[in-house]
């Protein structure tokens, strides 16, 4: 038998109604801060990622679904969606059309990590990209809306982190003072930290692993060495998100994998997912633009991973599914009433009712059986003495009534349904 690819789900319709409303809560947030949809292709050019994210990082280096296809261009399938939402400005000039963009998503994306719970090679993401302003106000903003969708869904155990990265060069600064720190303890150090001090070194703060965690306690910290500009951004942030109530505690190891990264950084955990408890990650990212032959715009966003989202709602027991109904459910009493019965559910659906009717040539009993079985709000009988007379009987099925209708009285049976 054929299955489906280690680390990738089916979303079956017993599921579905889950994501419908999470999908309607960020569709609705977003419309409310004023952020217009954007849907970008599902696979690019190979340079972009390795040119925006960063050689070093994991997913440029070893997470990435890269292939040549027949005209031998490198391609991949999108592992996040910030450089393809750039990419996509500044090939439409969008930024020429109004100072402004504020932008939101909802796609699939497509990372090769060892999966386990919450974290799959196809997965999905919302998010929220900024373009055209310095302002932190964009930044609180941005953090403001990941949490309201959250708390929105229902979700309560979860943490605002935010940190700040400062900007290039007084993060390179800070990489030798942190490497000198390190000089005479790389030995004690993991073997995966001793790969990061020469790719990644800000990685470290990532780590799980006790013993790095130990000599990293009293290591010297990014936000005491950056510059007095993203200091006094930072305090803005603070300063915005207190306005907007939006409880935060600030991390000092918080520094986030990607290299467009500057300034500010943020990540909303969830207390409810066990180990891979990031919902949401983003920060601000002000050359990235320029990094990828635009002109200079500073920008900031973050991306949510819908998967772990849906999962902390089913740990902390909120989303509960309602009962999924239907509206008619036509019971046929006579077989050769096909076309009538088709004609019906037709006019029913033309004006926004749904309908379902037995395909299965059952009896009459069975297919009372398979209206309560899908929750029909309403029964109506289609046949008999009735219908020779011209009309039908339509029941509600939560109270029992039964009410002899006319069929030329359709649209009273339509304003009792609709109601
Ligand atoms: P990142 O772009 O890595 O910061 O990811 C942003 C969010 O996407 C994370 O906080 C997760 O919620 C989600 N995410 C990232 N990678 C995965 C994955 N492999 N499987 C499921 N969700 C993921």
């Amino acid at each position: 038998m054929i299955k489906a690819i280690t680390g990738t789900k089916d979303i079956l319709p017993s599921e579905i109604s889950k994501w419908y409303l999470l999908e309607n809560t960020v569709k609705n947030i977003f419309s409310n801060y004023n952020y217009k949809e954007i849907r970008t292709p599902v696979f690019e050019e190979t340079l972009l990622f390795s040119r925006s994210i960063g050689e070093g990082t994991d997913i440029v280096g070893k997470e990435m679904y890269t292939f040549s296809d027949r005209s031998e261009t490198s391609i991949t399938l999108k592992p996040e969606m910030t450089a393809g939402v750039v990419r996509a400005f500044i090939e439409h000039s969008l930024g020429k059309q109004q100072p402004l963009n504020k932008l939101f998503y909802i796609s699939p994306m497509f990372r090769q990590e060892r999966p386990q719970a919450g974290r799959l090679r196809q997965f999905h993401q919302f998010g929220g990209e900024a373009l055209g302003s310095s302002s932190m106000l964009l930044d609180a903003e941005l953090i403001h809306i990941a949490y309201e969708i959250l708390r929105n869904l229902g979700l309560k155990d979860v943490r605002v982190k935010i940190n700040s990265l400062g900007v290039p060069s007084s993060r390179e600064n800070y990489k030798n003072i942190l490497r000198k720190y390190l000089a005479d303890k790389k030995n004690k150090l993991s073997e995966e930290s001793r790969k990061r001090l020469d790719s990644n070194i800000l990685r470290l703060f990532d780590s799980k692993i006790e013993s790095d965690q130990e000599i990293l306690r009293n290591a010297p910290l990014l936000i005491d060495y950056i510059d007095d500009e993203s200091k006094k951004d930072f305090e803005q942030v603070k300063e915005f998100l207190g306005k907007l109530n939006v409880p935060f505690e600030t991390d000092p190891a918080l520094v986030r994998g990607l290299d467009y990264y500057t300034k500010t950084t943020f990540e909303i955990v969830s207390g409810k997912v066990g180990s891979q408890s990031a919902l949401v990650g983003g920060g601000r990212y002000d050359l990235l633009a320029e990094q990828l032959g635009g002109d200079p715009t500073p920008g900031v966003g973050f991306a949510a991973g819908i998967e772990r989202i849906l999962l902390a709602c089913e740990n902390e027991g909120t989303l509960n599914q309602h009962d999924e109904k239907i509206d008619l459910y036509i019971v046929k009493l006579d077989k050769d009433l096909t076309s009538e019965l088709l004609d019906l559910a037709l006019n029913f659906r033309r004006k926004n009712i749904s309908v379902d009717f037995d395909y299965l040539n059952r009896s009459v009993k069975a297919q009372m059986r398979e209206a309560n079985k899908l929750n029909a709000r309403y029964v109506l009988f289609l046949g008999g003495e009735e219908y020779k007379s011209g009309s039908v009987n339509l029941k509600n099925m939560k109270t029992g009534d039964q009410k002899l209708f006319a069929l030329k009285d359709f649209s009273e049976m339509v304003k009792i349904i609709s109601q």
